[in-house]
């Protein structure tokens, strides 16, 4: 299904690029640096991806456009938020929720499924780059023009429940994080960010045992991060990305922009931070973490790997040190609920957190699909 429509839009010439080719070209080098998964995740890991996306959104929520640090330890209370759990969700676990529900009850891709529930309930501190979405797909464009050229976090921050239904299948994995990027958008970054953390928690949700153990020294989580930017070498070309801090402090701030790319970051920068030790404040001032999906993802895939077995202190971190909070929070928290499930996590995170209940259940549905088809 998704395949077909993948090679339909690609004749019809609604892609900027072949994605699926150039992640079968890249497929080599990905596996010199990672072996990709063999075996079904198991269920509870995928559980645990989709729960702590919730907690990193819910816990990150108070700081979100705040500049770091904050010092977040708990959930706050959302102003006006009268009953139940105080852990509440914004539009990361909310579209989070929407695409694992399309993908399990579609059993796969479905444009105009996902477009009909990316725009049936109000979403929760929606960003720009939807808000346009929204509008033209309710103007009546099919879902592979309703996407945005925008490389916003919108689609990082929403994409872990396609690595735990295709952890097992790369091509299909590839396929559907990518079309389900373009539907909201159509950008060559923000698709990889896709296929990025995809990838990134259908290695980490397959990962044995002793791998846990194995990602806390520097030199194999730094591999981990190059592996990612191999998956994605050479889909960003074309396109003219710049940075919006090159290393500045917070006060020092100036209008300097530097040409750079995900690629570039995951291959190269994040790598070089965590070899060197550097904390999160030293990650932030060089890579930044607003609504751009250039630095949000690689600023949480460093908080995680800096901390891989520690999945709370890791997304605190995250939350605590970036300023689209509850995003790199919820990209954060999906990666380290993938490699180290629930089990070593304080009740109160999950008691706390509304839709902790669903978010468990989809993980598990999505892992099972996985392991009861091709
Ligand atoms: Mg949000």
């Amino acid at each position: 299904m998704s395949t077909q429509d993948y090679r339909s839009i690609l004749d019809a010439g609604h892609l900027e690029f072949d994605f699926v080719r150039a992640a079968k070209v890249n497929r080599a080098a990905v596996e010199r640096l990672w072996s990709l998964p063999t075996r079904p995740m198991p269920a509870h890991r995928g559980a645990a991806s989709l729960v702590c996306v919730g907690i990193g959104d819910a816990v990150g929520r108070p700081a979100e456009g705040q500049n770091p640090p904050t010092t977040l330890a708990r959930y706050r209370r959302w102003a006006g938020w009268r009953r139940g759990p105080i852990g509440t969700i914004t539009d990361d676990t909310q579209m989070t929720l929407w695409l694992a529900r399309s993908i399990l009850e579609s059993d796969g891709f479905n444009g105009e499924d996902l477009v009909r529930r990316f725009t049936a309930e109000r979403i929760r501190g929606i960003g720009r780059a939807t808000r346009e979405f929204m509008a033209h797909a309710k103007s009546g464009e099919p879902w592979y023009r309703t996407g945005v050229q925008s490389a916003g976090n919108g689609v990082a921050m929403r994409s872990a429940p396609v690595g735990i239904r295709y952890a097992h299948s790369f091509d299909d994995l590839v396929t559907v994080a990518g079309l389900q990027a373009m539907v909201t958008h159509n950008d060559p970054m923000a698709i990889a960010s896709g296929i990025v953390v995809a990838t990134a928690v259908a290695l980490l949700g397959s990962a044995a045992n002793g791998d846990a153990e194995a990602l806390t020294v520097p030199e194999v989580a730094a591999r981990f991060s190059r592996a990612l930017g191999e998956l994605i070498r050479g889909m960003e070309a074309g396109r003219d990305y710049r940075t919006r801090n090159t290393g500045l402090s917070d006060t020092t701030q100036r209008d300097t922009t530097q040409r750079d790319t995900l690629f570039n970051r995951l291959t190269d920068t994040v790598p070089r931070l965590l070899l060197s030790s550097a904390d999160p404040r030293t990650a932030d001032r060089e890579l930044y973490s607003g609504a751009y999906v250039l630095e949000s993802l690689p600023f949480a895939l460093f908080c995680f790997l800096r901390r891989a077995t520690e999945p709370i202190d890791a997304i605190l971190d995250a939350v605590n040190n970036s300023r689209d909070s509850d995003t790199v929070g919820a990209i954060c928290g999906g990666f380290a609920g993938a490699l180290n499930g629930i089990a070593g996590i304080d009740p109160y995170w999950v008691e706390e957190l509304e839709f902790a209940e669903e978010l468990d259940r989809l993980g598990r549905a999505l892992a099972n699909a996985m392991s009861s088809s091709r």
